[in-house]
């Protein structure tokens, strides 16, 4: 069985997805020295411009891949960018791992980002793994926070340690496993590995423990992969309390690579010969290189340096010379990859978010959506000689993922959707920054998009009437612009021979 494990963290923002990364991390023997995460992304962040944002904001809007070693284990972990404004590119990112683990502040439970994560994760059944952070602080009751979890997230919970005590009395965090409690050490009052039997637990605490274990569900392993329970780990990222446990369950429990679903049926990670999609694009991350890094996610087979993969939709194939690893430490090349592993390919624009890469040309993965966008904005040149580099602009930002792109048929008045504000802020100072294109964004008449599909007889009689409310996306599919929700109702009811649809499957 695959010895790989590609999962993400979900988690709002500052409840310790940075601290639990550098953990991890340090344990995985990845990096050597704790803070680097965010040290790196610091230097990272001043090489590109439009990455002020981030730094201004104090958000991540890259999301990068580590990858880390433990136990023969190979873990590969997904940064997802955390800020609400990004979820489009969280939720792409989510297509391609296998499992997640749920990172919750112990004071305040369940928040809102983390609830939009989880459901994206339920769509596409991820199994969870949670983890309760910082009960080295004041907290809310243990069962409060279990209770919330499976009434919010209706699942079923499975505490797997328990903190003894928290805030000003915390002592520690007890393995149910093994019976064995981890307690701080030193003036730092962190974990540093030594763990001693579980004697001399306050007697409230024990009660709490004894009805715990009496009243929850044992672990049931068929369960949490179908996403229907979720193990519950308790620990302080900050003071290292439950990484250790939280590693091994991943190795433990989290899935191998999982089949994905084709264009000709399921394909397995048994599989031997190389198929991939690709989820994220990134441009730019050398201001001096127009590259492009497209990162692809293995599906199966083996993947050797220099072979020739063939992109879905371009017919011919090209040859990944220096695709790249992601580890903590460095950028290294790789010289082969596996189903669960995820590759860089440096190319120029070729490469585009869904398209599915395979030794063999006529294959396609499903199910990877084009989300519709919740704002849309009309883009607006200070300086109308400048429509070529516009197009090409919007083009490239749509194939990254940035943003989406329609053009409506009648009129040369360019649409711009986003599913979050902030990706506006971060559309305008690229266009100045990398394109040398000033525009302005204004308001749209339209307030929503969907994809209409349908044979072209009922397509063509849908435009004949609607021709100033169609666009054609990048791909030159069909969208109907509405003006409003009700009109999408409107519309689908007068056409029942058309879809109209919110996700666009690649
Ligand atoms: P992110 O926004 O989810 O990446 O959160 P960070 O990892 O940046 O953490 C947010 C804040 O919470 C920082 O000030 C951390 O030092 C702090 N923090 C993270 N984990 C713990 C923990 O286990 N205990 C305590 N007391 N603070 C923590």
């Amino acid at each position: 069985m695959s010895n790989r494990r590609t999962f993400a963290i979900i988690s709002h923002p500052d409840a310790g997805k940075t601290t639990l990364t550098e953990k991890l991390l340090l344990q995985g023997g990845a990096i050597h020295l704790a803070g680097e995460v965010k040290a790196r992304g610091a230097a990272r962040r001043a090489r590109s411009d439009w990455m002020k944002i981030e730094q201004q904001r104090g958000i991540s809007v890259t999301s990068s891949v580590m990858t880390f070693q433990k136990d023969g284990v190979v873990f590969n972990l997904l940064d997802t960018p955390g800020h609400e404004d990004f979820s489009e590119d969280t939720y792409r990112t989510l297509t391609a791992v296998d499992s997640a683990i749920m990172v919750i502040d112990a004071a305040k439970g369940i928040e809102p980002q983390t609830r939009k994560l989880f459901e994206v994760c339920r769509m596409r059944s991820v199994p969870i793994i949670t983890f309760v952070n910082k009960v080295d602080r004041e907290g809310r009751s243990v069962f409060e926070t279990l209770d919330e979890v499976a009434d919010a997230l209706a699942l079923d919970v499975v505490p797997m340690s328990w903190p003894i005590g928290m805030g000003g009395i915390f002592q520690g965090v007890m393995s149910f496993a093994d019976e064995t409690i981890a307690r701080p050490e030193g003036d730092s009052r962190e974990f540093l590995g030594k763990r001693e039997p579980a004697v001399d637990i306050p007697e409230d605490i024990a009660e709490e423990i004894e009805l715990a274990r009496a009243g929850y569900p044992e672990f049931d392993l068929e369960a949490y992969r179908h996403g229907d329970l979720t193990p519950v780990y308790f620990g302080s990222a900050l003071k290292n309390f439950g990484v250790a446990e939280l590693i091994d369950a991943i190795a433990r429990y989290a899935p191998p690579p999982r089949p994905q679903s084709s264009s000709e049926g399921t394909v397995d990670p048994e599989r031997p010969d190389v198929t991939g999609f690709i989820f994220k694009v990134q441009a730019n991350m050398d201001p001096q290189h127009r590259d492009r890094i497209a990162f692809m996610r293995m599906v199966s087979g083996t993947f050797k340096r220099g072979m020739k993969l063939t992109p879905s939709g371009l017919g011919k194939p090209i040859a990944v010379h220096s695709p790249i690893l992601f580890f903590a430490q460095d950028r290294e090349i790789a010289d082969t990859a596996e189903a669960g592993d995820i590759i860089g390919i440096p190319n120029h624009g070729t490469l585009r978010v869904g398209d599915t890469l395979s030794e063999r040309n006529d294959l396609r993965f499903t199910g990877l959506p084009n989300f519709a966008p919740e704002i849309l904005r009309r883009v607006v040149l200070k300086d109308p000689t400048k429509t070529k580099q516009l197009r090409k602009a919007l083009d490239d930002l749509s194939e990254e993922g940035v943003i989406q792109v329609f053009y409506p048929e009648i009129g040369s008045q360019w649409i711009v959707g986003v599913v979050g504000q902030l990706q506006l802020d971060v559309l305008v100072s690229r266009l100045e920054a990398e394109y040398k294109v000033e525009a302005v964004l204004e308001p749209s008449p339209f307030d929503t998009a969907r994809w209409i599909k349908g044979s072209d007889a009922a397509l063509k009689s849908f435009a004949d009437f609607n021709s100033s409310n169609l666009a054609k996306d990048r791909d030159g599919d069909p969208v109907f612009m509405a003006r409003s929700a009700w009109d999408v109702g409107y519309q689908q009811e007068r056409n029942p021979e058309l879809t109209f649809s919110a996700t666009k499957e690649r």
